[in-house]
C-alpha cells in the first residue's frame, strides 16, 4: 500500500511509477502501424498481450513494452456466417498462440470455403489489421490483428 511504512522518497518513487506502460489505445495504434505490441514482465520475464495493468502470468506490475514477432500457431477459429449488428459476414475470428507466449484474438485471412479443422495447429503470421466499425455495445471502433497461414 502506498504510504505505509515508507520514506517520503519511496512514496514519491511509487507515485511516479507508470502502471500502464502500454494503454489499449496505444496497442491499437501500434497495430494500425503493423506492430503487435505486448508487455514484458520484469518479475517473471513472460509476455502479456493484449496489454493489461498487471502481468497476465504473475500479476506483477513492473512491465516494459516489447514488440512481438506476430508469428504463432493457430489454436482455434470459427467461421461467422450470420454477422452481429454492424459486422459483415462472413469472417473468421481466431485465437493464436504467439511465439512469445500469450494467446491473441484476431481474424484469420482465409476464404471461408477453405476453412477446415485441418488448419488447427498451423503456423500463422500477422498480415495486417481489421477495424471494426463498432456497434451500440462496443463503444466505438476497434482494431484487431489479422493472421495468415504461412504453412501449407
Ligand atoms: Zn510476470
Amino acid at each position: 500500500m502506498v504510504g505505509v511504512g515508507k520514506t517520503q522518497e519511496e512514496i514519491e518513487k511509487e507515485l511516479a511509477k507508470q502502471y500502464i506502460p502500454l494503454s489499449y489505445a496505444e496497442y491499437e495504434e501500434a497495430l494500425s502501424n503493423g506492430k503487435l505490441m505486448g508487455l514484458k514482465c520484469l518479475s517473471c520475464n513472460k509476455i502479456t498481450c493484449h496489454p493489461m495493468p498487471v502481468c497476465q502470468w504473475c500479476s506483477g506490475r513492473d512491465m516494459e513494452r516489447v514488440e512481438l514477432s506476430g508469428e504463432g500457431e493457430l489454436l482455434t477459429f470459427t467461421v461467422i456466417r450470420v454477422a452481429p449488428e454492424s459486422f459483415e459476414a462472413p469472417y473468421i475470428p481466431c485465437l493464436v498462440k504467439t511465439k512469445e507466449g500469450p494467446n491473441v484474438i484476431g481474424r484469420l485471412e482465409l476464404e471461408p470455403e477453405q476453412a477446415s479443422q485441418a488448419l488447427i495447429g498451423k503456423r500463422v503470421k500477422m498480415s495486417g489489421t481489421y477495424t471494426y466499425k463498432g456497434d451500440k455495445f462496443s463503444g466505438g471502433a476497434h482494431v484487431c490483428p489479422v493472421f495468415k497461414i504461412v504453412e501449407p
